[in-house]
């Protein structure tokens, strides 16, 4: 099996250790890949590399339409090569082929909507309060930007952070989850294809506590932006102190999707299922804290269960399958931890709690969806992030109290409100400390539209027009144009 490289300075490097790590398909645990295992040093040569290709101007003086063109050109070739890539994202993550699909097209969207972003900022002329003036606002790249991707959606999360990048004209780090790297390899032998100067685009491989780190810590890199969990975004914040360089956390979730007695009923529980279970809960957004109105809490309840046994797991490959295995043991195991941690908080398990037993999932890493009702918010299982097919469910008996129930979480990153009542809808709404809030739908995200949350689910937005802001440094130039001596000192 030929061992994957990291891309450094233009060109494909093994790591200076040698050391090569294996990929695991989570359905099968067969190993799909080998890549080599980068260290602190490589993080190091890579960062030399991307700070003198910044240095250097030329991509940087490249005019903001050209940058355009080129971060387009690579939405085209994940076009073209969308089904290749999406049999790779199923193949790393499990994930159903379908996901993998919609998530390639979501990609190419994020790449087409940045390249067309490009050149529409021309800065901006201000009104100076001082006579003989001419002042103006310029954006300009922010410089060596390091960018760290989770292992849940990992293409998609890696397109969020380098379309902007690039087409700000920064030059960039990008260090893929160590579980699923395959995509961000891949797309970055592609990017090769369109030809941006040596060094602007740069991939290194490895763990979070050696390359990640070094990405975060390190004097030459002027941002860092991370997707993961809200404890490595602590770490990243301590690390990036070194040089007060900017820092985007995009981190986890406890999502409340709040369902009112006057909801549609029927879709209410179809999108309260597809919350939660989706991608197995894997997912930062997941409506994972179900709250419903006390008076059609039991039949809500009794349709979710229903609906919850007919949930097909298997291979992502596979017509039918609706959910793949979570993405490690390890990770399992963290999910198992929580469903006994809920059991001994006294929440009632109503479906799931245990692994499948079907003969063709033993050697995928699967979980059974599973339910538990009597939620207090004051439960672990109700205020922390499973990040699996776990779902909790609260009742309510009044909008205050659903509003001061799904804000008392350390998170704000989503939520949903489900009501025919607008005007009650937006009343929540405008209370709930989320950075993404759904009426009479979940889970909808696009490239046009910011995404990031309240609290301590992050700070900085990815995607929209804001998306782009987050990689410039904003400065005023102010000119006199009737220079004339102050005459303060004599
Ligand atoms: P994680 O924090 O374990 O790892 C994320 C990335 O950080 C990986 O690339 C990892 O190698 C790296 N890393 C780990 N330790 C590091 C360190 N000390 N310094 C620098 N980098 C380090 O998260 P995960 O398990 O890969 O992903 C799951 C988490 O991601 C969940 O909490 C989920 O909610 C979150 N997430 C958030 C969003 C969002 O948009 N807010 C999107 C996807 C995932």
């Amino acid at each position: 099996m030929v061992v994957k490289k990291m891309f450094i300075n233009g060109e494909w490097v093994n790591s200076h250790t040698k050391e090569v790590r294996e990929i695991i398909n989570p359905f099968n645990q067969e190993v799909i890949a080998k890549v080599t295992e980068g260290d602190h040093e490589d993080a190091q040569y890579a960062i030399t590399a991307a700070r003198a290709a910044f240095d250097n101007g030329e991509w940087t003086n490249t005019p903001a339409s050209e940058r355009g063109k080129m971060v387009l050109q690579v939405a085209q070739i994940i076009e073209r090569d969308k089904d290749e890539l999406a049999k790779l994202e199923t193949l790393d993550t499990g994930k159903t082929i379908i996901e993998s699909e919609a998530d390639m097209n979501d990609i190419a969207e994020v790449f087409r909507y940045f390249a067309g972003l490009a050149d529409k900022d021309g800065g901006e002329i201000i009104a100076s309060p001082i006579p003989d003036s001419k002042s103006r606002i310029v954006r300009e790249p922010i410089g060596v930007c390091g960018q760290i991707t989770p292992w849940n959606y990992p293409l998609l999360q890696a397109a969020w952070k380098i379309a902007p990048a690039l087409a700000a004209g920064n030059t960039i780090i990008i260090k893929p989850s160590e579980i699923t790297p395959l995509t961000t390899i891949k797309v970055v032998e592609l990017m090769e294809e369109v030809g941006f100067p040596k060094g602007v685009v740069n991939l290194v491989l490895g763990s979070g506590p050696t390359v990640g780190n070094e990405l975060a810590v390190n004097q030459d890199v002027d941002l860092i932006s991370f997707t993961g969990g809200i404890d490595t975004g602590k770490k990243i914040m301590r690390a990036a102190s070194t040089n007060v360089k900017k820092i985007a956390l995009e981190l986890g979730g406890k999502n409340p999707n709040i369902v009112f007695a006057d909801a549609d009923f029927d879709t209410a529980v179809d999108q309260a299922l597809n919350a939660v279970f989706f991608h197995g809960g894997q997912v930062c957004s997941a409506g994972a804290r179900l709250l419903v109105e006390d008076s059609i809490h039991d039949p809500f309840v009794e349709a979710l269960v229903e609906r919850v046994k007919r949930i097909k797991l298997g291979n992502g490959f596979d017509e039918g399958t609706q959910s793949g295995p979570l993405i490690s043991a390890e990770h399992r195991e963290k999910v198992e931890k929580y469903v006994e941690i809920g059991q001994a908080e006294g929440a009632k398990l109503v479906i799931g709690g245990h692994r499948p037993s079907e003969p063709e999932l033993q050697k995928g890493f699967f979980y059974s969806p599973t339910i538990f009702t009597d939620c207090k918010v004051d439960m672990r299982i109700v205020q922390e992030e499973v990040f699996g097919p776990v779902l909790t469910v609260e009742r309510f008996n009044s909008e205050e109290e659903v509003i001061q129930l799904a804000n008392d979480t350390i998170y704000g990153l989503a939520g949903a409100v489900w009501t025919k009542d607008i005007a009650k809808a937006e009343r929540v709404v405008g209370k709930l400390r989320m950075g993404t809030v759904w009426i009479n739908d979940y889970h909808p995200y696009f490239a046009q539209a910011p995404w990031g949350g309240y609290k301590q689910s992050g700070f900085g937005r990815e995607l929209g027009k804001i998306g782009l802001e987050e990689y410039t440094e904003v400065k005023h130039v102010f000119q006199n144009t009737n220079p004339q001596p102050v005459g303060w000192f004599k």
